[in-house]
């Protein structure tokens, strides 16, 4: 039997845990009434199976995993919870016959809505917009999704080789921006990498840029920590020139760094002058070769601190975690914000809310709603993600928001406000979308 004082301090432990996972009703669902906007999703196209659209370093095609994926993304009561909802389907499991059967239920529902399925499943999770992280748009992507391509092919024009021969990882992730490099090079009319900067930028980088604000891209994305460090140091136009130069001959010379370093602020600045944001993966990765230490958001630094990118919004995706600390003092700058996709899949809404609450607590104004919703195993593709990273993230700044005011951090009045700001003001005046009808 627990004596007195240890069972007074057991209530009041496991009262506050429980009260702490516990959101405010009305504020739940004033927040569940919310019309979402997802700041980043990999959107599958209709015929998913052969869509390579949705990625420019696609996991799936990283070399077999030998250990289990994090604990959070496997079979679970959340993937149950979107088939239910989704597909009105119970499944027990994620085995070959329930995954079959489910794709007869996927199948019909497809069959049912038509060129309606894509906005019938944002409905479903209540989001208005999403912001489509894919190499090109798809017709069948309708008002309801707005454009965000791929740039860190053009950060790596020359010979590869070196850093292919890293780890199985990279040579597969080198591979793969070196084709969409070729893509955009033959888009812009020119048949080989052209032999100077001034040259490159001016044919090749400027135009591809140019083009995909034209083609109505809101943003543009760099997965550049999956390729190297986010150190992007400054660099002159000379020392870069001279590197572009050299190492057209010398493919292991070590400053191709220089290089780009120098490409990324151009590509930043440039994307700054088109009203482009910029958004940058930051934090884990899938691969069991990723260089976590080269994806803390901090690394970031001395680009941020850059007075010729302050006209260039940049976006920390994925909140940096496990450096989501980080984040806490980069999104206080007036050009830096963050969001939340991916940890609504990777952890609890209560980790999340925990994740969450020093950015709300220092500027909510640069924090943003998103899912990174896409193909994550079978059966949880881009839809069950989006309705799962939705509901997750609801609770979780219900849980955030509800302990806000019961610490007295802030009133009653400012906590819909928040809300408002975190799901879909935010994104709404950084983008300057206009919602659709
Ligand atoms: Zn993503």
């Amino acid at each position: 039997m627990l004596n007195r004082p240890l069972l007074l301090l057991t209530t009041l432990y496991f009262g506050a845990v429980c009260w702490a996972q516990q959101p405010d009703p009305a504020l739940s669902s004033y927040i569940d009434s919310i019309r979402a906007i997802d700041n980043h999703a990999h959107v599958m196209a209709f015929s998913s199976a052969d869509d390579k659209g949705y990625d420019q370093l696609r996991c799936d095609e990283l070399p077999p995993a030998t250990t289990l994926p994090p604990a959070n993304l496997r079979f679970s009561p959340d993937i149950q919870a979107a088939w239910k909802a989704l597909y009105d389907f119970s499944g027990s499991s994620a085995s070959d016959e329930v995954l079959a059967a489910l794709k007869a239920r996927k199948d019909a529902a497809r069959k049912k809505y038509g060129d309606q399925y894509h906005d019938w499943v944002l409905q479903q999770a209540g989001i208005d917009i999403v912001l489509a992280n894919r190499l090109a748009m798809t017709p069948e992507l309708g008002a309801h999704f707005r454009w965000v391509p791929y740039e860190d092919a053009l950060l790596f024009p020359l010979d590869n080789s070196a850093a292919k021969s890293l780890n199985p990882d990279r040579r597969a992730l080198f591979t793969m921006a070196e084709q969409l490099l070729k893509r955009y090079l033959q888009m812009t009319g020119v048949n080989a990498i052209p032999p100077t900067l001034d040259e490159y930028l001016a044919k090749v980088v400027t135009p591809t840029l140019e083009r995909q604000a034209r083609q109505g891209a809101v943003a543009i994305k760099f997965e550049a920590a999956y390729l190297r460090s986010l150190n992007f140091q400054p660099a002159d136009k000379k020392s870069a020139s001279a590197v572009y130069a050299r190492l057209t001959y010398a493919p292991e010379a070590p400053d191709y760094t220089i290089l780009q370093n120098y490409l990324f602020r151009y590509i930043a600045a440039e994307a700054g002058r088109l009203r482009l944001a910029v958004h940058i993966h930051t934090g884990s990765g899938c691969g069991e070769f990723f260089d976590d230490s080269g994806s803390d958001p901090m690394l970031l630094s001395s680009a941020l601190n850059d007075p010729a990118l302050r006209q260039t919004n940049f976006v920390l995706l994925h909140g940096g975690s496990p450096f989501n600390r980080h984040i806490v003092s980069l999104i206080a700058k007036p050009n830096v914000y963050t969001d939340m996709s991916v940890l609504e899949l990777m952890f609890s809404p209560a980790e999340l809310a925990r994740i969450l609450r020093p950015w709300l607590e220092i500027m909510p104004e640069h924090v943003m709603f998103g899912t990174d919703a896409g193909s994550f195993s079978p059966g949880a593709d881009w839809e069950e993600t989006t309705w799962m990273g939705t509901r997750n993230a609801r609770r979780a700044l219900a849980i955030a928001l509800t302990g806000m005011v019961a610490d007295r951090n802030i009133t009653t009045a400012r906590v819909k406000e928040i809300a408002d700001q975190v799901l879909r003001r935010n994104a709404l005046e950084l983008y300057r979308l206009k919602p659709a009808p």
